[in-house]
């Protein structure tokens, strides 16, 4: 090619570029200016102002101290607490689970450094301060295999729970992604994994588990999708029927789990996915007396059906605990709001799990002393009482 040639090869380039960033940028011009002439935008975008005007009581600290059983910090073992303290202080939560005490090496399998977190994270809380903090610890399944899977597992549970660990908490793999040796999903009711059950049982520590997700994620991605923003924004949350097991299926194995291992306390994370339908979870309570439940990110399903909630609380005012999920202090208002007042409209903070307002279930103080800390204390006797007098 001659230089000349080059030359005018580069040139057309150019110009083809920049006819090309002209009809963009004039195209991009006359969208904006349709979608405005026809009022048109993103369903994410809409965030209407209310003008309806009622009572409004806003809580920044529960009405008694309380104890949030189902908290993530990840960085336990080099936390500072102190700044944990003083906001838990002001919300007045007088105690905090950390559900990940084996950190987030249990979803790498990697066990050496799951036992390290654990006994750094029980460390930092003995050596600041012992009152505030559970741990629970994990277990790495990938294992489950593994000739000595058993005996090892068996010594690890005695060890964390010597160590000082308060429970042990089962994430949502188990049931969804997790495999075995032959590649097969390893169901809730594994048989390889009951002699687990049973060890928490002979220590008397409860079992928090986490099985499936929302209804919703396990359902089509359309325009009947109650949480369709969810999978614009968190597409992996969302378990295609290709790849997963449908949702009942799931929940069905992780009821069997809980039948087959009565002498087990268990607690049953986010209502059990079942918010959304407490008819369904109350006939699983009354039949299984050995779970309970604790409301981590589903108080926008239960302030949404405030008279059916509140009915249901008082009905299982015993064995209902208090969970968040993820730590976040101003969200902690939301929570007390629902759950002391009677006020109405309440506009919640996450869009994606909702677009709906929330109300005010006003539950009476002796449901709210149980549900704020007394079950918790029945369940964890090492917890000091002199925090909730
Ligand atoms: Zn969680």
């Amino acid at each position: 090619m001659t230089s000349k040639t080059l030359r005018k090869t580069i040139g057309y380039s150019l110009m083809v570029f920049l006819i090309f960033l002209i009809i963009s940028g004039l195209s991009y011009y006359i969208i904006t200016i349709i979608q405005k002439k026809n009022n048109l935008m993103d369903i994410g975008e809409y965030s209407p102002k209310s003008t309806l005007v009622v009572n409004e009581n806003k809580v920044y600290k529960s009405k008694f101290p309380f104890i949030d059983v189902h908290s993530h910090h990840w960085d336990m073992p080099i936390q500072d607490l102190s700044k944990l303290v003083s906001e838990m202080d002001s919300l007045n939560m007088a105690y905090l689970i950390n559900l990940s005490g084996s950190g987030l090496a249990t979803f790498f399998g990697k066990q050496d450094l799951m036992e390290k977190n654990l006994t750094s994270s029980i460390k930092n809380v003995k050596e600041n301060f012992p009152k505030r903090f559970g741990v629970f610890f994990n277990i790495n399944f990938n294992r489950i295999d593994d000739e000595d899977f058993k005996g090892n597992t068996t010594l690890l549970i005695n060890d964390a729970v010597k160590q000082g660990a308060i429970g042990l908490k089962v994430y949502k793999n188990l049931g969804l992604n997790l495999r075995d040796s032959k590649g097969k999903r390893v169901p809730v009711d594994d048989e390889r994994l009951s002699f687990i059950w049973e060890e928490c049982a002979k220590l008397n520590i409860p079992v928090l588990i986490h099985s499936g997700e929302p209804k919703a994620f396990f359902d089509p991605i359309d325009k009947f999708n109650e949480r369709w923003l969810h999978a614009r924004e968190k597409p992996n949350s969302f378990r295609s029927s290709d790849q997963y097991p449908p949702f009942e299926k799931v929940m069905l194995e992780q009821y069997n789990m809980f039948r087959k291992h009565p002498k087990t306390m268990f607690i049953n994370a986010h209502f059990g996915w079942y918010a959304n339908d407490l008819k369904k979870l109350s006939k699983i309570l009354d039949e299984l007396k050995n779970v309970n439940v604790e409301f981590g990110a589903v108080i926008n399903e239960l302030g949404r059906q405030p008279r059916a909630a509140k009915n249901f609380f008082i009905k299982y005012q015993d064995r209902i605990l208090f969970g968040k999920d993820i730590y976040k202090k101003d969200e902690y208002y939301i929570y007390f709001r629902v759950l002391e007042t009677s006020d109405e409209y309440i506009q919640y903070y996450r869009k994606r799990h909702g677009l709906w307002r929330l109300y005010g279930m006003g539950l009476p103080d002796v449901v709210l002393k149980k549900i704020y800390h007394e079950n918790a204390l029945k369940m964890f006797p090492s917890i000091d009482r002199s925090l909730f007098n």
